[in-house]
């Protein structure tokens, strides 16, 4: 915001538009690849810093463009590590970071949209509304500024787009953000396989998001359509179980990815055996695994959680049935960066948002 309103931001263009920019200033192409390098791979914030361009030509750049990332608002640490990141959007909205560290592991959890268009109802996030669709370099910049901000010698290993929003409703920014966070020539180089992107069943873009080589994640949540509809009426009513699980068939027939189920455990909601068993049904035939998400509750939401013997019961079923189930523990609940509690931070200091803001459910969690 403020000052640099005429200079183009370099990290808000994709390579294409770096290469335009390059042929603009009437540059050789393979200055295009230099610059990237400088903003993903050395990841500098100051033009200056660009040492193998001269300083005329740095000048010359500076005149057009500029490096700017978002800026802070909190940092918290959790008692178990896990720390939860607040930035402020150059509109003046907020976004949430979460941070997962798990031995030598760091996994960061990326929000994909300022709030969410879909309604479910265990989640936090949801009841904030959807303020509009994050771009590719706000999702790139949260992995720069967590990786700047770890200690010396620690690097994230991990990435899942399982914060704010639903992913496959802003495609084309997060394939664009995938694609500067796994180039190898000159991007970030994280692997695809280190990537999750996770959906809560919009299923036109699964062929779309397979050709991008990462891991998907479905957020199934419920076994049949009456659970379904009323955990996550949105994509149920344009998706229901049936097409979703068609869809899931065509993607593992046509992937090496296995899928991953995500499953939030409400108390007496889809916790039953016999959601169990029907889970193991559904997914037969299915190459995938199951993580059981125990629900964090939060204030103002009349969701529980199961008690332990409950859960206990329900992953035997399902492992009785033939599938992989783990079992996820919340990470970091006295910062609200836990299960179901992200964005409620990010909405409170938000301006633009209204005062009942909640938040998401999905995936912080480490396998336990
Ligand atoms: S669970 Fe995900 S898809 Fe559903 S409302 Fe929350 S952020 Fe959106």
């Amino acid at each position: 915001m403020g000052m640099n309103m005429s200079l183009v931001n370099l990290l808000a263009l994709n390579v294409h538009e770096v290469e335009e920019l390059v042929q603009g200033l009437g540059w050789p192409r393979y200055r295009t690849q230099q610059l990237m390098k400088w903003l993903y791979q050395h990841r500098v914030v100051d033009v200056d810093a660009m040492t193998n361009l001269s300083k005329i030509d740095r000048t010359r750049l500076q005149q057009v463009a500029t490096i700017q990332r978002d800026s802070m608002i909190s940092r918290q640490i959790a008692s178990d590590g896990t720390g939860k990141y607040v930035w402020r959007l150059g509109d003046d909205l907020a976004i949430e970071t979460v941070l997962i560290p798990e031995d030598r592991r760091r996994t960061l959890c990326l929000s994909s949209q300022v709030g969410c268009t879909l309604d479910c109802g265990f989640c936090l996030t949801a009841q904030m509304g959807m303020k509009r669709n994050l771009r590719a370099h706000e999702i790139v910049g949260q992995v720069l500024n967590v990786q700047a901000d770890l200690p010396e010698g620690e690097h994230l290993t991990s990435l899942v787009f399982m914060g704010m929003g639903e992913p496959l409703m802003n495609f084309d920014a997060v394939a664009d953000a995938i694609q500067r966070l796994s180039n190898i020539e000159w991007g970030l180089g994280f692997s695809p396989r280190r990537m999750t992107v996770s959906t809560a069943g919009w299923i036109p873009r699964f062929p779309d998001i397979r050709r991008l080589g990462v891991n998907l994640a479905i957020s199934l949540n419920g076994t049949t359509n009456a659970q379904r509809e009323r955990l996550m009426p949105a994509v149920n009513r344009r998706y229901d179980l049936e097409t979703l699980l068609q869809a899931c068939r065509d993607y593992v027939q046509s992937s090496e990815r296995p899928l991953t189920f995500e499953y939030v455990l409400l108390a007496g909601i889809n916790d039953a055996p016999e959601d169990a068993h029907r889970l193991g049904s559904l997914l037969r035939g299915i190459r995938c695994k199951v993580n059981l998400i125990p629900f964090n509750a939060f204030p103002g939401n009349a969701f529980q959680r199961p008690t332990p013997d409950v859960i206990d019961v329900f992953q035997q079923i399902v492992r009785s049935r033939g599938l992989d189930v783990f079992l996820r523990k919340s990470r970091g609940d006295d910062v609200l960066g836990a299960c179901g509690q992200l964005g409620r931070s990010a909405s409170e200091v938000s301006e633009a948002l209204s005062t009942d803001s909640h938040k998401r459910a999905l995936p912080i969690y480490a396998k336990s």
